[in-house]
């Protein structure tokens, strides 16, 4: 699993970073990164983050 977050249509309402705290993450000048290819066992974490986030930014590459 690939995890691409689109930045320009992130609005930084951080629900994935709620939803997947080890993988979404805020950096110190409040613009989200990102793993983007996290471990197995947080896809379903993920997954949740992708359905959460308001602008649809985040999309996945790639299985499982
Ligand atoms: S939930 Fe969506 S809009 Fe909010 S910080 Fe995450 S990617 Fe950005």
């Amino acid at each position: 699993m690939t995890v691409i977050v689109d930045l320009d249509l992130c609005q930084n309402h951080g629900q994935c970073v709620y939803a997947a705290p080890e993988v979404f993450a805020f950096d110190e000048d409040e613009i989200l990164t990102y793993h983007p290819e996290p471990p197995q066992s947080q896809h379903d974490k993920v997954r949740t983050a992708v359905t959460a986030c308001p602008v649809r930014a985040i999309h996945l590459v790639g299985g499982p």
